[in-house]
């Protein structure tokens, strides 16, 4: 069951998002050089079925689609990927994110919105790049699909799951050995992707809070060692939001750590929280080298998605070090 421990892993979310727009090759491939253990690949579907590495399902926080395509967002100003053709997408240049609101970059140090050249890549063609690198550099860096919103996606009619499971599938990625896990925050959909797609690759449950309404579930409940021993009978993890790891700090600065990790573990689950930023630290710490420290050592956790992966790699490797 200790499994989980030996290898500590660093999970490279949206890629070097730190550095470069997220979700982009460029961010990816800055992210494997840094040491990720892992590139996370959140996938939504185009209007003919083609898998995009995107966050969200609409296209205008990180591309300049409201100018390209007046005219083409729904009743509610938004613009969605699913009514675009993949030919479409790729005239559009992807940007550093944007709050819609104030107009402004969400996270302003990091790379300038509205510089350089990139572009939204399908799912595949972030495959073949992972791929290409792992032949080139001898080494075996995994990737960590999401299935976005597949009840949202199933009301546009589409199976985003089976669609992206097929995909991995045809890339080789099948077992539990292979360098890949699928991540949902649907648990009716991450259960059917075990059991009724199929699919043998290693699944991590993501749990939200139940406010964020991201699914319909319980999240609270999912928490509880009943809920995880559910959890436990469809997936090998769980990927919990960082405060549902570490509430807080002591007076001492010593982390308060909630019971969550141990009571995964208790069911042989790993715990992968998110999202560690050196630019949007809790409110209790202000180092990040100490969170991420905290993280492994103190909450135990087997791995972490963070927007910095270098950092991450080397208190990472510090810390195994120790051992
Ligand atoms: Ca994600």
């Amino acid at each position: 069951m200790q499994e989980s421990n030996q290898r500590l892993i660093v999970i490279a979310h949206r890629g070097a998002s730190g550095y470069l727009p997220e979700h982009t090759l460029e961010a990816k491939a800055l992210a494997y050089a840094m040491g990720a253990d892992f590139l996370e690949q959140d996938c939504v579907l185009t209007a003919d079925d083609v898998p995009v590495v995107l966050h969200d399902v609409h296209l205008d926080t990180v591309t300049n689609v409201a100018s390209v395509y007046p005219g083409r967002h729904r009743d509610d100003g938004r613009f969605y990927a699913i009514d675009f053709m993949l030919a479409e997408i790729k005239t559009l240049r992807v940007t550093e994110r944007i709050n819609l609101k104030t107009g402004r970059q969400v996270f302003p140090g990091r790379f300038p919105a509205g510089q350089g050249r990139f572009e939204v890549p399908t799912l595949a063609e972030e495959i073949e790049m992972i791929q290409g690198l792992n032949r080139s550099s001898g080494k075996r860096i995994g990737i960590y699909p999401e299935i976005k919103q597949p009840a949202w996606h199933r009301a546009q009619g589409k199976d985003i799951s089976r669609i992206v499971v097929n995909a991995l599938h045809d890339y080789g990625y099948r077992s539990r050995e292979d360098a890949c896990f699928v991540q949902c925050f649907d648990p009716i959909e991450a259960r059917r992707i075990r059991e009724d797609l199929g699919c043998q690759l290693r699944i991590v449950q993501l749990i939200g809070e139940n406010s964020w309404k991201e699914a319909a579930s319980d999240y609270d409940a999912m928490r509880t060692s009943e809920g995880l021993r559910r959890v436990a009978e469809y997936a090998e993890g769980i990927g919990p939001a960082l405060p549902q790891v570490i509430s807080g700090v002591t007076v001492d600065r010593a982390a308060i750590v909630t019971p969550l990790v141990a009571a995964a573990h208790e069911q042989g689950l790993v715990v992968h929280p998110y999202t560690l930023r050196a630019d949007d630290l809790p409110k209790w710490c202000n180092d990040f080298d100490s969170l991420l420290r905290m993280c492994y050592v103190d909450a135990n956790v087997d791995g972490l998605f963070t927007d910095f992966p270098d950092r991450a790699a080397r208190v990472r490797d510090a810390v195994v070090g120790e051992r």
